[in-house]
């Protein structure tokens, strides 16, 4: 029987029923665990212990703080075999990249176990004699964290580690497709003695996610999801005053010019629009090529695209796993069927595969001479699908990449300084790579995008603290 998860409320597991169930999309008969889908009263009992808990959290030594998060940092570090086969089986992505998105969210507590110490704020001459000004930073109080199932374990540890490390409180609230992974860092944070209801885990679907946006002692919300749920929770968020980031969608252009280097172009465009299959929100779907080696570039990215092997997420020859869910399979699939119909021509792949059992399977697509107005090139897939723009030129370049209204990820493939240094600065995206792909990033640095892809402050590395504090200017004469 598979294991019935619970919630974790005020230190302790609080079981409910089965209402759903979390399935491996490599193999659909296998079921991960069964799972619970709060109505909201759980989501009611965590936010109660979390505004219990904070004042004797946010008055913690830093140490305490410190100590914690490195503790937990280093049992995921231990973990990562176990937690990363887990994260395969789960959500589908193959088992390089489950372990290593364990080791991200553990190097991520380990960074914040480092910045918890590093608590810093300014003093200033004050314009009045005998006055001294200067600035603190505070915890906002009981945080809420909305988190999607492509990052199973690196979302809730990139948003929950900064918040408990500058002495917020945490509710966090998984996708209901990848709950099993939220419940093991529920675990090793138990384990790690977090004192209770600093940290609570509530298992449900939009509901619960609903409940937590709208609750009237959230002082924050960090949501990580898709454009349309951002805005709701936006609107609930926002009719209350509370903080709000919204991390969201993208259709990240790479723009390949006639003078790269043509291997590494299509190396980096084979990364960062098929791997982990294609569901980064970082995913170069967009390929934006100039004329001059257009024929070349996409001739040598079929061929590697086809040679692609598709298969379950947690066989050693797989390279590309399946889809998250029956849904991302139905929608990558009618998007194939949009792009047909606007005209896109398929290169390579974009086919529903029968394997030895039942999965979400689709061959990685390539859809070469597509237009830019062309719905591919402008609604987000979230699948193993690349569509390819032929330009004439650098400036052709640029202003295709920085059409349309997401703006999360960018990328260059040019020997070209000038080229460089001129996209670098002037794409409308809020991570920009030279001769890399799209998808990829550092633990340590900010992270986010501009325009429909991000809303807020920047998550992640040293400007996570711009979130989860507040500023207090204090005066003083004596
Ligand atoms: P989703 O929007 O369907 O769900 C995200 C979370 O919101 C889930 O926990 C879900 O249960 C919850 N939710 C659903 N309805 C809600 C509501 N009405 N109120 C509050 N919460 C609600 O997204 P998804 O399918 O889980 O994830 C895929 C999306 O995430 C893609 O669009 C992808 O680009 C985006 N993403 C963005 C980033 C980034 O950092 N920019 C990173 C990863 C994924």
């Amino acid at each position: 029987m598979p294991p019935l998860l619970s919630h974790y409320l005020d230190g302790q597991w609080e079981s409910a029923g089965a209402a759903a169930e979390s399935l491996n999309p490599s193999d659909t008969r296998d079921i991960v665990a069964r799972i619970p889908l709060d109505d909201g009263s759980a989501v009611a009992a965590a936010v109660h212990a979390a505004t219990k808990a904070f004042p004797a959290w946010a008055d913690a030594s830093l140490e305490v703080r410190s100590d914690v998060l490195d503790r937990v940092g280093s049992t995921i570090l231990a973990r990562k075999e176990d937690l990363g086969r887990m994260l395969s089986r789960e959500e589908g992505k193959t088992l390089p990249e489950g372990i290593g998105e364990v080791i991200r969210a553990g190097r991520i507590f380990k960074f914040f176990a480092g910045e918890a110490l590093r608590r810093t704020g300014v003093t200033v001459d004050s314009t009045r004699a005998g006055v001294d000004a200067a600035t603190y930073r505070e915890p906002l109080g009981v945080v809420g964290l909305i988190t999607p199932w492509n990052f199973p374990i690196a979302i809730p540890a990139w948003k929950s580690a900064p918040a408990l490390c500058f002495g917020n409180t945490v509710v966090l609230k998984p996708s209901e497709l990848t709950p099993a992974l939220a419940v093991a860092l529920t675990e090793i944070v138990h384990e790690a003695g977090m004192p209770k209801g600093v940290f609570n885990l509530v298992i449900g679907s939009g509901a619960a996610g609903g409940a937590l946006a709208a609750h009237a002692d959230v002082a924050a919300l960090s949501f990580t999801g898709s454009q349309a749920t951002g805005a709701r929770v936006a609107s609930a968020a926002i009719a209350r005053q509370a903080r709000l980031q919204l991390e969201m969608g993208g259709k990240n252009p790479l723009v390949v010019l006639d003078d790269c280097d043509l291997d590494r172009a299509v190396q980096c465009a084979l990364d960062g629009a098929f791997f982990a299959t294609g569901q980064r929100c970082t995913a170069s779907s967009r390929l934006i090529v100039t004329a001059g080696i257009y024929e070349r570039f996409t001739a040598a990215l079929a061929a590697k695209v086809a040679a692609l092997r598709v298969g379950d997420a947690l066989a050693p020859e797989t390279q590309i796993g399946p889809l998250a869910s029956q849904a991302q399979m139905d929608k990558t699939l009618a998007y194939l069927d949009i792009a047909a119909r606007e005209g896109g021509v398929r290169r390579a792949g974009g086919e529903a595969l029968s394997l030895a059992q039942p999965g979400y399977y689709v061959s990685p697509a390539l859809i070469v001479d597509t237009q830019l107005d062309m719905r591919i090139n402008r609604e987000e897939v979230f699948g193993p699908v690349a569509a390819v723009v032929r330009v004439r030129d650098y400036d052709e370049a640029l202003a295709a990449a920085n059409a349309g209204e997401f703006g999360l990820s960018a990328g260059i493939m040019t020997s070209s300084l000038k080229y460089a240094r001129h996209f670098t600065r002037n794409v409308r995206a809020g991570m920009v790579m030279t001769n890399l792909a799209t998808a990829g990033v550092d633990y340590h640095v900010p992270f986010g995008g501009t325009r429909k892809s991000s809303y807020g402050a920047r998550e992640q590395g040293f400007a996570a603290v711009d979130f989860y504090t507040q500023i207090k200017t204090s005066y003083s004469w004596a």
